[in-house]
């Protein structure tokens, strides 16, 4: 793993080599014949963005800031989407996105003007349970690639090599990664890795680390656009011997992890707050209509308390899930872009945080377990202790237990019972933890996710990626679609396609 790419991050440069224009001081807005439309009858505005995740909550904070009269629309109570957080006893924890890259570009932008700046996770950030025990550093290293030291470095060079490549393809363009790292998505993950002889162990911890980060396994995955985050798993060949509680390798900037005290949640839910009144919260888009004479959109959406509500508007970002873009906007897509929303896959995923007096886990922030139900520990209080200067026997516990299927289709998880689902998940935790911890818990909050990661199968690109670079709607209707599925299953990627959406609109008004 070399420098200068960050993990979870690659897109954030993407993002600023796209739109440095965008939220600049200078309005280019100011320079374009406007018509401010006042309410009449229906209300009406220029631009509805429908969802209020991370790239809606960034698609209208851009146009906003291009002083568009935007309207954001969001069927929960709060911003968010799969990065909403929940919270006990005013301590807020993750129940979907825990932590990214570090922010850069546009993303970077948006803390700013939340007012919101991101922490590097301190050490001990990472560790590995497999085999029955904690491994750290080389011990980690020489579990996953064995072998003696020559032979483990030669084997790595050559993973790092080719996954490095693909990765940096990715991080130039994820839209356009040229025609050489291209032939590359038609490829799974796991025949790339058994064409570049990774060792069997080293295999088995890279499928837990994509169905962590992606919700599915290597087969599943294209090997392009997995490898940007295959990449980062790659252990280091000259790590320091890792006894349980050596000091970890200093991390270069770009490797490291970056969080928020209160939860990376609190971004959209700032930026959300932002809008004021122009966020509508509780409102569930039900219906959207094309009045090519008028040329304008009719939105109608239902209130959480149940009230019928339509808004005109002159264009409209959709930035919800494609199988809800789609039971949107069917009749009025295009009919390349309706297919290729047609063809993104979801895969399911369930988190469950633990409440307990004292912490259950402070081995490390993050730790990636093998052979157990879930592939990730997160310590969820710990960052947000030091933030708040509350000493460390002090702060309360909160575990987050990361649950993916054994494969992108099992829903096993996301359909179990709950007194099973935490039966299950406790007899591997005691496993991995040494001891009874059960009795140590004393609440928890199960997080299902039918919609969790859009899965970039092997074909992504020219099933999916490719067609969406189309307009999106029939008789030329200004509707723009954003999203993670149209860009990349991360945060990074959900602002990053906010950016083209609001582009594209800002470019055609
Ligand atoms: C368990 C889990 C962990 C993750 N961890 C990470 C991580 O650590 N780092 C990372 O970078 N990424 C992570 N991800 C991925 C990340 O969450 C997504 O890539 C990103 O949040 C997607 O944002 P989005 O705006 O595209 O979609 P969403 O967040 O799904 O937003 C869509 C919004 O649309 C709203 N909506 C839906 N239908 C309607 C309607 N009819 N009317 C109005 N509103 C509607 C929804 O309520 C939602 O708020 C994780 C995902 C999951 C599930």
């Amino acid at each position: 793993m070399e420098g200068g790419m960050s993990r979870r991050g690659f897109l954030g440069r993407v993002a600023a080599a796209l739109g440095a224009w965008l939220l600049e001081p200078v309005r280019r807005a100011l320079g374009r014949e406007r018509e401010r439309l006042r309410p009449e009858g229906e209300p009406e505005c220029e631009v509805a963005v429908v969802g209020g995740g991370f790239a809606g909550v960034a698609a209208a904070a851009l146009l906003a800031g291009e002083d568009y009269d935007v309207v954001l629309l969001e069927k929960e109570a709060v911003a968010g989407g799969r990065a909403r957080a929940g919270v006990r006893d005013g301590w807020q924890y993750a129940r979907g996105v825990s932590y990214i890259g570090r922010p850069e570009g546009t993303l970077r932008r948006l803390f700013q003007l939340a007012k919101l700046e991101p922490v590097r996770v301190p050490p001990p950030v990472g560790a590995l349970f497999a085999g029955g025990q904690l491994l750290r550093g080389r011990a980690a290293v020489e579990y996953l690639l064995g072998g003696e030291p020559g032979a483990r470095r030669r084997r790595l060079e050559r993973l790092d090599e080719r996954l490095g490549q693909l990765a940096r393809a990715v991080e130039r363009d994820p839209w356009q990664p040229g025609r050489r790292a291209l032939r590359h998505d038609r490829t799974s993950l796991a025949e790339l890795l058994g064409r570049l002889e990774a060792p069997a162990p080293l295999v088995r911890y890279l499928d837990g680390q994509m169905r962590g980060i992606f919700g599915a396994s290597l087969a599943e995955l294209s090997a392009l656009y997995a490898a940007p985050e295959a990449y980062f798993e790659l252990p280091e060949a000259d790590e320091p011997p890792g006894d349980p509680g050596a000091a970890e390798r200093p991390e270069h900037p770009d490797d490291a992890l970056y969080t928020l005290p209160e939860t990376l949640g609190e971004l959209p839910r700032r930026l959300g707050a932002r809008l004021g009144e122009r966020a509508r919260l509780g409102a569930e888009v039900r219906e959207l209509r094309w009045d090519a004479e008028a040329r304008r959109f009719g939105v109608h959406w239902v209130e959480s308390g149940g009230e019928q509500r339509r808004l005109r508007a002159r264009a409209v970002v959709l930035a919800v899930p494609a199988p809800v873009a789609l039971a949107l906007a069917r009749e009025l897509l295009v009919p390349e872009v309706a297919g290729a929303l047609a063809r993104v896959r979801y895969a399911p995923y369930v988190t469950v945080n633990l409440f307990s007096p004292r912490p259950l886990m402070t081995a490390a922030w993050d730790l990636s377990c093998l052979d157990t139900a879930f592939t990730d520990l997160y310590d969820a209080t710990r960052v947000q202790a030091r933030a708040r200067g509350v000493p460390e026997a002090e702060r309360p516990g909160i575990l987050g237990v990361y649950v993916p299927g054994a494969h992108a289709a099992d829903r096993s998880w996301v359909e179990m019972e709950e007194g099973r689902l935490l039966a299950r998940l406790f007899a591997d935790l005691e496993r991995v933890l040494g001891r009874q911890v059960r009795h140590e818990v004393e609440g928890w909050d199960v997080a299902r996710f039918g919609l969790a990661f859009p899965v970039f199968y092997p074909g992504y690109h020219a099933e999916v990626l490719g067609p969406l670079a189309a307009p999106a709607a029939r008789a030329g209707a200004p509707l723009y679609l954003a999203g993670d599925y149209a860009c990349y299953p991360t945060v990074e990627g959900a602002v990053a396609s906010a950016e083209r959406a609001a582009e594209a609109l800002d470019e055609a008004w």
